[in-house]
């Protein structure tokens, strides 16, 4: 995104007071705001990750009004070590790639029960029992992507030798009153957590959450910050585009589906080619979306329930199927990390994407994630066939039959 001189910019750096440079061309978000579906394309293909729920924690600093994840002190989960290692162990049987670690933000002090619990396990914090949790998902033979909620640099540095990837979502760059109250969610800690991640070197996974009081140009700022940050760090590989649902905690509307293909559309042509645009088949009207460029389906999980919408069920994988022969695209299976993440050897022979390029620390995947990857043994092997399509597991026959 190269900026002419005197071209007027939106300044996010200004309006929130960041400590790092963010602005965008005022050209760029309007350009956005003018997409409509027929201006961009279809994909060439879809993908899915299988994965495991794995819900830390279901405590959380913050109460978004629209949210159903979160539980108030008193009654906030904590699953055990023992727990974590059980689900993970049936994800892996089962022939996930993934343990999706799901969390609130850092539960702050009026969660006492859970820092209790955390103290009697010897842990001083969540994150670090969360390190010690990702841990035993690559003991059962599972590459762990955590959501953990705003990070520093820091954070994400103590996480990365344990994750393949991991994401937080933006949701908006606008003050909406879904996020108000005394516990506020601000949009400019999540760009200093999108951007933590950039500089740590995270394959990360970010989105925008639509419903929520923001407005198009909203949309299409948030939408430009992303591109921003990943021009600058390179480390977004998908970005999703997520309806906000009618639940028992909210009365905000699910968009209609024109909002949600014109917003579709949006994403597609504000993003590079490079980065997915995901659309979650249990939230969003997917097949009413295939022609406004989404590319990936998200996670599917054959063994848990959702644990962030309970009500929604994930589509199981025939549905999957179903959604891209109804598109009449290919359905690829693909691990947490995205292929132009992976080191050389163990990208699919007919990748034909750009191997993303050197991390800005150095090295996209480290610790005991490159290990995993080439491990021996059925687990490691796994992994590999998912990231060259050919191996059992990574395509079952999910063909469609026909009704003859
Ligand atoms: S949406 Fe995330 S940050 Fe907001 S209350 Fe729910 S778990 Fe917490």
């Amino acid at each position: 995104m190269r900026r002419r001189e005197g071209e007027s910019l939106v300044d996010f750096t200004e309006r929130f007071g960041l400590e790092f440079d963010l602005a965008v061309p005022e050209s760029t978000v309007e350009h956005a705001l003018a997409v409509r579906p027929t201006d961009v394309s279809r994909a060439s293909e879809l993908t899915f990750a299988r994965n495991v729920f794995v819900p830390l924690t279901t405590a959380c600093r913050y109460t978004c009004t629209y949210c159903t994840y979160y539980d108030p002190p008193g009654e906030a989960s904590l699953l055990s070590a023992a727990e974590v290692r059980e689900r993970c162990r049936v994800g892996a049987d089962a022939g996930c790639t993934e343990a999706l670690f799901t969390f609130g933000d850092e539960p702050d002090d009026r969660y006492t029960r859970i820092h209790d619990q955390l103290d009697e396990w010897g842990y001083d914090s969540l994150r670090e029992y969360h390190v010690r949790a990702c841990e035993i998902a690559l003991e059962e033979g599972l590459l762990p992507h955590s959501n953990p909620g705003d990070l520093d640099r820091a954070g994400f540095e103590r996480l990365k030798p344990v994750n393949a990837s991991m994401g937080v979502m933006l949701e908006t760059t606008a003050d909406v009153a879904a996020h108000a109250g005394t516990r506020q969610k601000e949009p400019a800690d999540r760009l200093r957590t999108i951007r933590a991640a950039g500089e740590a070197g995270v394959p990360f996974t970010t989105g925008i959450l639509v419903g929520i009081g923001e407005s198009w140009r909203d949309r299409a700022e948030s939408l430009a910050a992303i591109r921003r940050l990943h021009e600058r760090y390179g480390h977004v590989q998908e970005v999703i585009i997520q309806p906000v649902v009618e639940n028992e905690r909210s009365d905000f509307q699910t968009p209609s589906r024109s909002t949600m293909r014109r917003v579709t559309a949006m994403a597609r042509a504000v993003l590079p080619a490079s980065v997915s645009v995901q659309s979650p088949p249990n939230l969003a009207p997917v097949r009413e979306l295939l022609d406004c460029g989404i590319d990936d389906l998200g996670g599917v999980s054959p063994v848990t329930d959702d644990y962030i919408n309970p009500d929604y069920e994930w589509p199981a994988l025939r549905e999957l199927a179903e959604i891209a022969d109804y598109g009449g695209l290919p359905l690829h299976e693909r691990l947490p990390v995205y292929d132009r993440y992976l080191p050389d050897r163990l990208r699919r022979p007919d990748f034909d994407g750009v191997p993303a390029a050197e991390s800005p620390s150095g090295s996209w995947l480290t610790g005991t994630i490159p290990s995993a990857l080439a491990a021996k043994g059925v687990h490691g092997e796994r992994f590999r066939s998912v990231a060259r399509r050919d191996g059992p597991l990574s395509t079952p026959d999910m063909s469609v039959p026909s009704d003859d």
